[in-house]
């Protein structure tokens, strides 16, 4: 069977129909990317799991696989309980090869490059798609070339270069396409472009996999978005599965979320000005011209969905929320989703009784030092993290020897050595412990005081804030 089976292409912008190319990225006519449509499917027989478990409706059989897809969709009893959701379900994305849903559509994407004999492969990113393009072409031998905006989170780029591909820098991510789509056409390279329908056929097995694992249609799903791909092709995958009878009457309630940064898709879908922060946390959404746009609104309208716009704030409580609430560390972007599934349901938005799924759609783990910052920012866990941080400078003898001074009050090194031998079994000598009590002392946390022949040493108000912060974060 050739590439794309009996699909056909369908342009985002001016509708125009035409003969499957899986080349095509971009609509002769109008310019604006194009979408696979297949005829009914008939009855899908679905073997295994994972992206390849659809390649009836895939442009083809097999390819690369990392073990892309098969994601778990956990309900969300806790977080839904703290948003009065009494039916809220995650589809954990972040459980994919890289950590995001992007796997999916790579995967596809760099098997079509590799069927048709391609030797090398370019694409934009802001972040994530790089990694994912180059995590691919490594397992398919391929070369990888990816251009990201500098603003880019620099671990995402060690892990590209790790693997093998080449990374070039520039200003914005609309360069990054341009350059990406020059390079193609000057160089012979593979294009892998977010919006491309070879892409879409595998984030489209996201909306398979939620009917197959809720066994229902769900009320509304709700996922961040940037360039919009994702959520149009969830809309692609909820109408061809309807197509194949999987799926009766309404298709789920699409809900994007955006950021203020970056709010173009909710802007006309709420029909009204924007404006805040240039900057946002989630990295992964911003983006000026998403090129998915027009689908991506018409999706939501088609579905009687709605947009919401939130701010890092919110980001940042919403990662807190999933965390805290259901075990998952994701990253900014994805936390985006949970920021906008509270803000609806704070304001009553929700229908209660409905199911809804929200894609996570990738971990925070590419970005430790963000974690720090966002750890930060939540009172139990920043109190954690300094008394941790705290502790560690001061080190474990200190330690001990600030809690003997908290317990008894004033004390000279002697009796401070021998309660260390007796409680901790401590083998120090004596010497080492005027050693400690004077880098102590040098530090501000203990202040010596001469009684007769001898020195008598107490905690100061730092030193004692030093022990209590150790015991909170002990105690909990
Ligand atoms: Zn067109």
């Amino acid at each position: 069977m050739p590439l794309g089976g009996s699909a056909r292409l369908r342009c985002t912008g001016c509708a125009a129909a035409m003969g499957y190319d899986p080349l095509a990225k971009f609509c002769p006519w109008c310019g604006k990317p194009l979408v696979a449509e297949r005829p009914a499917p008939g009855a899908l027989r679905v073997r295994g799991r994972g992206v390849w478990a659809y390649s009836r409706v895939l442009p083809l059989g097999r390819g690369v696989t990392l073990g892309e897809g098969g994601t778990a969709l956990v309900q969300a009893g806790r977080l839904g309980e703290a948003l009065g959701l009494g039916r809220l379900y995650l589809k954990n994305e972040s459980l994919n090869p890289t950590g995001t849903f992007i796997d999916r559509g790579v995967a596809v994407d760099v098997s079509v490059a590799v069927e048709l004999g391609y030797r090398r492969v370019v694409a934009p990113s802001l972040g994530d798609y790089g990694v994912s393009v180059a995590a691919y072409a490594a397992k398919a031998g391929l070369r990888a070339l990816i251009f990201t905006p500098r603003s880019v989170e620099p671990n995402k780029l060690y892990q590209v270069v790790l693997m093998g591909g080449k990374v070039r820098l520039l200003d914005t991510y609309t360069d990054c396409v341009e350059e990406a789509v020059r390079y193609s056409e000057r160089y012979g390279y593979y294009l892998s472009l977010p919006s491309s329908h070879t892409v879409l056929d595998g984030y489209k097995t996201i909306a398979y996999e939620i009917l197959r694992d809720l066994g229902e249609t769900p009320g509304y799903v709700v996922v961040p978005a940037g360039d919009g791909a994702l959520i149009s092709a969830l809309h692609l995958g909820f109408q061809e599965a309807r197509r194949a009878g999987l799926l009766e009457g309404e298709l789920p309630r699409l809900v994007a979320v955006q950021t203020e940064a970056s709010p173009v898709i909710a802007m006309r879908v709420l029909g009204r000005e924007i404006r805040g922060a240039h900057e946002t946390l989630a990295k992964d959404l911003l983006v000026a011209n998403p090129l998915m746009g027009d689908y991506a609104v018409r999706a939501i309208r088609e579905t009687r969905g709605t947009a919401v716009v939130v701010s890092d704030r919110d980001i940042v409580r919403a990662m807190h929320l999933l965390a805290r609430h259901e075990g998952i560390v994701a990253e900014p972007s994805s936390a985006t989703a949970v920021a906008g599934l509270a803000r609806l349901a704070g304001e009553g938005l929700l229908d209660s009784d409905s199911s809804v799924v929200v894609v996570v759609t990738g971990s925070a783990f590419k970005d430790p030092v963000l974690l720090k910052r966002v750890a930060e920012q939540d009172r139990e866990a920043g109190r954690e993290l300094s008394a941790l941080e705290e502790g560690e400078r001061v080190g474990e003898t200190k330690l001990r020897i600030l809690e003997i001074l908290a317990v008894g009050g004033e004390a000279h090194p002697y009796r401070v050595w021998q309660t260390l031998r007796r409680v901790y079994g401590s083998g120090l000598k004596p010497a080492t412990i005027y050693q400690h009590l004077k880098q102590l002392e040098a530090r501000g946390l203990v202040v010596g005081k001469r009684v007769g022949r001898r020195i008598v040493y107490r905690l100061t108000g730092k030193g004692r804030s030093v022990v209590e912060k150790y015991r909170e974060s002990l105690e909990g």
